[in-house]
């Protein structure tokens, strides 16, 4: 990766890991999940407000952990805002794939929203660092968790 291009990635993560978005418990969220990454100390809890036709209206977590962990929370928050729920799997796949695969196939992602995958490519970096991976995907699989009304998720 090209050393600007690298430093724009970290600047990104830090910047949401200083100061994530939609960081607020939802009180009237109809979906949630605590997320635990023992490797790094992340935990996390993610709330969801979805209606009756599967949007998802508000998405919110709280937390700590690590920047990257907090990062991809937040980042996570502000993509899946207005989406349905198939939509968010449809993503979470697409983004696991880029976290774990040299070549991901992120066709369906792409289709999904082009724009959210090109923002998530700043946490790609994490593919060389597999304790890294751990961080970044914690609140989608917690997010993932919650959909399928699993209260706890762990990264063991
Ligand atoms: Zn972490």
């Amino acid at each position: 990766m090209l050393d600007e291009l690298r430093e724009l990635y970290q600047e990104v993560i830090l910047d949401h890991g200083k100061n994530p978005r939609n960081l607020r418990r939802i009180e009237d969220a109809n979906h949630s999940a605590h997320g635990h990454n023992p490797m790094c100390g992340d935990t996390l809890t993610v709330y969801l407000k979805t209606n009756g036709q599967g949007i998802i209206e508000d998405v919110s977590f709280i937390g700590k952990g690590c920047a990257i962990s907090m990062a991809s929370a937040s980042m996570m928050t502000e993509i899946l805002k207005g989406k349905t729920v198939a939509e968010a799997e449809t993503l979470f796949e697409g983004f696991h794939h880029l976290c774990t695969e040299d070549e991901p196939d992120l066709a369906q992602a792409i289709a999904t929203d082009e724009d959210a995958v090109d923002r998530l490519q700043v946490l790609s970096g994490v593919r060389e660092f597999p304790v890294r991976v751990k961080c970044a995907t914690l609140a989608w699989h917690t997010l993932d968790a919650a959909l399928h009304e699993k209260e706890e998720v762990t990264t063991e």
